[in-house]
């Protein structure tokens, strides 16, 4: 039997792709802002119902330059969570600027907005919390902290493509967002990110930022990187965004499939979506309780037969190697993100998973997890 992978990319036919890339060859024009990244700037803003977004080379370089577009002070403190992928942590350090750790709520893992507010100090001028899993953040309590005490909030919305909280977009939340579009995430661009937000005037430096800082032919206006999404990236995102609504009716078909098999199941907490969220269904992790099931038993049960889950997040990214030796603040006290971090397995979850295949993943987990 195939091995089951934790995910695979969406992609079109080898012919739609081929017949988006043809204008690229014929006109010899291949990256710098050309007709596909123009025409997919405005695709992706009437589909995510947003008023700006600025593309980027992935959505590690989104995350990191949005940070940097803020201006904050070197050491300026920046409270965050550490149950996430390394790419926030290290945006926020690769800045020059220093990770406070918040924990995490225990319904969806999100930041516990009820946490911040002690950690913060003369020094923080920034929030960074996650959408993990797609899940939203508390944005009216992260927001109404932000403004008393006079902070910046950036998102990490890399797994919220296409998210909405009451006909809304998450991605309007904040000062900025910023996506990613990697192989692995439910809309793809091979690589690729985008920063979202609300004030246009912000659009300019943004794209100065990813151009070497170069606003015009003989204008350097600041030593900006490189951080440009290529014509190919593009145009594969053209073609994924016209598949995008269909592919996630597939992935809801296996996610439902999921909840019908595991929810109620002693030991076993499965994600919840609230009846005012659009969902774009993207990952399924199930946290046990470490008695009747236990997380690393069945990643190894699953991985016997030739299935491979994930332990998405952990460790935490305070743990990590080049961290830990910090000790930054707020690691010390994060109880729930340790106790979920320990507890997490993300299942495999793709549009053309079968159902036969999450009936025999979920079978071994109930019979041999323990
Ligand atoms: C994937 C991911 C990123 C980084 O995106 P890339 O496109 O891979 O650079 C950042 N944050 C989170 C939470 C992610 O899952």
């Amino acid at each position: 039997m195939d091995k089951i992978l934790v995910t695979r990319p969406s992609v079109p036919s080898f012919e739609e792709y081929s017949e988006e890339i043809k204008r690229c060859f014929d006109i010899k024009w291949f990256t710098n802002m050309g007709e596909k990244h123009q025409i997919l700037e405005d695709a992706l803003k009437d589909f995510l119902k947003i008023p700006n977004i600025t593309l980027f080379a992935n959505g590690h370089l989104a995350l990191e330059n949005a940070i940097a577009e803020l201006d904050l002070p070197k050491g300026s403190e920046v409270i965050t969570t550490p149950f996430t992928f390394a790419s926030t942590t290290h945006a926020i350090v690769r800045n020059g600027l220093v990770p406070v750790f918040c924990d995490i709520r225990e319904d969806d893992y999100t930041i516990d907005a009820s946490k911040i507010e002690a950690l913060i100090t003369p020094m923080t001028k920034a929030i960074v919390p996650v959408h993990v899993y797609g899940n939203i953040c508390d944005d009216d309590a992260i927001s109404a902290i932000a403004k008393k005490h006079n902070l910046k909030v950036i998102y990490d919305a890399a797994h919220a493509f296409g998210v909405e909280k009451n006909g809304v977009s998450v991605l309007l939340y904040g000062d900025a967002s910023a996506l990613s579009f990697h192989a692995t995430k439910v809309f793809n661009t091979v690589e690729g990110g985008a920063i979202c937000y609300k004030d246009s005037s912000r659009e300019v430096r943004y794209n100065d930022m990813k151009n070497f800082g170069i606003h015009d032919e003989e204008t350097v206006s600041f030593s900006g990187g490189n951080a440009k999404m290529n014509e190919f990236s593009a145009a594969m995102g053209i073609c994924n965004l016209r598949h995008f609504n269909e592919e996630c009716l597939k992935r809801k078909n296996v996610f439902e499939h999921y909840v019908k098999r595991l929810s109620d199941i002693d030991g076993i907490k499965i994600l919840e979506i609230k009846s005012d969220t659009k969902s774009n269904y993207s990952y399924f992790p199930v946290v046990v309780d470490g008695v009747k099931f236990n997380r690393d038993n069945i990643k190894a049960k699953l991985h016997e037969n030739n299935i491979e889950s994930r332990k998405y997040f952990y460790p935490l990214t305070c743990d990590f190697d080049c961290y830990i030796g910090n000790s930054y603040k707020g690691s010390d006290n994060i109880p729930v993100a340790r106790r979920i971090s320990q507890n997490v397995l993300a299942l495999p979850l793709y549009a053309d998973l079968m159902l036969e295949d999450v009936d025999r993943i979920c079978d071994l987990i109930l019979a041999g997890g323990k």
